[in-house]
């Protein structure tokens, strides 16, 4: 087994904290989400541009009770229902313009 791979299969369902917007996986991810890594050819990429760090044991977990998706703070969690499942799309684009630009970190 190449190593590259192997570092690939290790990364596999690690749980990470998404630290800009991006979408992964065919999925919008946003600031403070709590989400695992698929086990991609790019994880160890996303962890080397820390567009994402390790979840620590000691972080908190707040649930978005729409969609279930978990963050590492209340105001992220709030920021995320907002714009994912009450703002129109004008809306939406804006704010995952700025997270995307690290403008909210
Ligand atoms: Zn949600």
């Amino acid at each position: 087994m190449p190593p590259r791979y192997l570092g690939v299969m290790l990364l596999k369902g690690k749980k990470v904290v998404a630290q800009r917007a991006f979408v992964y996986n065919k999925k919008q991810v946003m600031i403070g989400q709590i989400f695992e890594l698929g086990g991609f050819e790019n994880d160890a990429l996303l962890l080397r541009l820390k567009y994402v760090i390790p979840f620590k044991k000691t972080m908190s977990i707040f649930k978005c009770d729409r969609c279930g998706a978990e963050f590492v703070s209340q105001a992220y969690r709030d920021i995320h229902t907002k714009t994912m499942h009450i703002a129109n799309e004008v809306e939406k684009k804006e704010v995952l313009k700025k997270q995307l630009a690290g403008l909210m970190i």
